[in-house]
């Protein structure tokens, strides 16, 4: 074999086995971090960290009624029901963290009816059924590299600190949002969710002036077009 072709072999061998290793030390870092006891109580600490936990009264209550309205959806989805964490932040957002949600203060707080905050909710399970934030972590290479240190952190809540950094810097995009929303949009009437209510929840945004995001996610008049077609 000429001297090239056996170095061209062997440095492909080596991209080959470093993948396989990246892959092996996320699954290992999403087990740690959201199938151990210990793993998780970290990873919560970690994301009330990062974010300012809401953790008066306030706070308390609105993390109760996240995890109350997830529930006939997780039941309806036959999924497992995510962490939660409720942040003091009052911009207008809530993110899909693997086996995790959070929601800020500030969506709870303009979104007040419950059917609308269970589409908002139902759209983030998609998120987590369709595994995007895991996904988005495997194709950007810092996230992959904080997934690795996640893994093999002695101290579980640096760990933890890793592991949402790297949730952080998942790579996600349009396709992604989209795929959420229709996942989101068959999984509601399931639920007893109509979809006029999911529209009415798009509106309601609309109307409040939160910008709709339309570089990153499908603007609102295709978002009611998703939900509405259900
Ligand atoms: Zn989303």
């Amino acid at each position: 074999m000429h001297p090239i072709r056996l170095i061209l072999m062997v440095v492909a061998i080596l991209m080959a086995s470093a993948q396989v290793s990246a892959s092996s030390s996320l699954d290992a870092a999403v087990a740690r971090y959201t199938d151990t006891e210990d793993g998780r109580a970290a990873y919560v600490r970690a994301v009330e960290a990062r974010f300012g936990a809401a953790n008066d009264d306030d706070g308390g209550a609105g993390r109760a009624r996240v995890e109350r309205l997830l529930l006939p959806l997780t039941r309806a989805a036959q999924m497992e029901q995510p962490l939660v964490v409720v942040t003091s932040r009052d911009d207008v957002n809530a993110y899909a963290l693997p086996g995790l949600v959070v929601v800020h203060r500030g969506m709870l707080a303009l979104v007040t009816d419950d059917g609308e905050l269970s589409v908002l909710l139902a759209h983030e399970l998609g998120h987590l059924a369709l595994a995007h934030p895991v996904r988005g972590i495997r194709r950007s290479l810092r996230a992959a590299y904080l997934a690795r240190r996640a893994a093999r952190a002695k101290d579980i809540d640096d760990g933890a600190r890793a592991f949402v950094d790297a949730a952080m810097h998942a790579d996600l995009g349009l396709h992604e949002e989209r795929e959420a929303d229709q996942w989101a949009a068959a999984l509601l009437p399931r639920a007893g969710i109509a979809p006029a209510v999911a529209v009415g929840l798009w509106d309601h945004l609309e109307a409040a002036g939160i910008p709709d995001d339309s570089r990153t996610h499908p603007s609102y008049e295709e978002r009611k077009k998703i939900y509405a077609m259900r």
